[in-house]
């Protein structure tokens, strides 16, 4: 099921997308999906007819996972961490399918890196691996923005993924998904820039959950972003990143210079 946060000019509301492609309707649901489950409003809307916001809003945190594909770490010149490395991303920097990205004056270079990301379901603390997956809710793309001159001028990478607008999700959550091997592809005004798989991955989905929730208490609505495979590279202002991974879709956000 493809759940999807939107507006019509009114307060946002989620529905669940449903038709064929092209022709697709939202079907309106009452309250957040993710604390009642998922309950029909009766009301239908075409997708063409509603602008799509971020599917949730982390209540506590957005985890980062640096360097999770062993073909990206090499491009910047790292080592594949043993464990997963986690950096944390406030929910501040969350905006939606469609949203401009705000290149900060601070920064130089922002790089586009996408990224699946995993939207917990339920309260999890010292998840076991093979129980992991029991916890997600569903999972939608991701675009980790980073400030790469920051990231490294910084240390802690706090401000160069952190800055308002710098973590785009969309354009609904899948809850119904193997996370095992999807292709992911983002595009750079159209120039393919990233093809990458999920297989490929260095720590899985169930293990990255099970590493977080040994550390930190993961409750509804907190969002894993899971890595970024190779090619990662700088945007310009007025450029566009398209961000696909097989069976979700895609989230498109253009960039522009504060
Ligand atoms: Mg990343």
């Amino acid at each position: 099921m493809r759940i999807a946060r939107y507006t019509t000019g009114e307060d946002p509301a989620y529905g669940v997308i449903d038709g064929e492609p092209g022709d697709e309707v939202v079907r309106g649901l009452r309250g957040d999906p993710l604390y009642i489950g998922v309950v029909p409003d009766d009301t239908t809307v075409a997708l063409e007819e509603v602008r799509l916001l971020a599917p949730v809003i982390p209540r506590s945190k957005v985890i980062g996972i640096g360097r999770n594909y062993a073909d990206h770490a090499a491009e910047l010149a790292n080592v594949v961490p043993a464990e997963p490395m986690m950096f944390l991303i406030p929910n501040t920097a969350v905006v939606g399918p469609g949203d401009p990205v705000v290149m900060p004056r601070q920064s130089r270079q922002v790089d586009y890196e996408g990224e699946l990301a995993v939207v917990i379901g339920k309260i999890a603390k010292d998840v076991r691996v093979q129980d992991a997956l029991d916890c997600v809710w569903g999972y939608t793309v991701a675009n980790d923005v980073t400030a790469r001159d920051l990231q490294k001028s910084d240390g802690q990478w706090a401000r160069a993924k952190g800055f308002d607008s710098f973590c785009p999700l969309g354009p609904w959550v899948e809850t119904e998904l193997d996370p095992s091997d999807l292709r992911l592809v983002t595009r750079l005004d159209g120039k393919v820039v990233q093809d990458g798989r999920t297989a490929d991955m260095v720590h899985d989905v169930a293990a990255l959950i099970a590493y977080a929730s040994a550390a930190f208490t993961l409750l509804p609505g907190d969002v894993i972003l899971t890595g970024t495979p190779a090619g990662v590279g700088p945007v310009s202002a007025g450029q566009r990143v398209s961000i696909e991974i097989e069976g979700i879709g895609a989230l498109d956000n253009p960039f522009v210079r504060r």
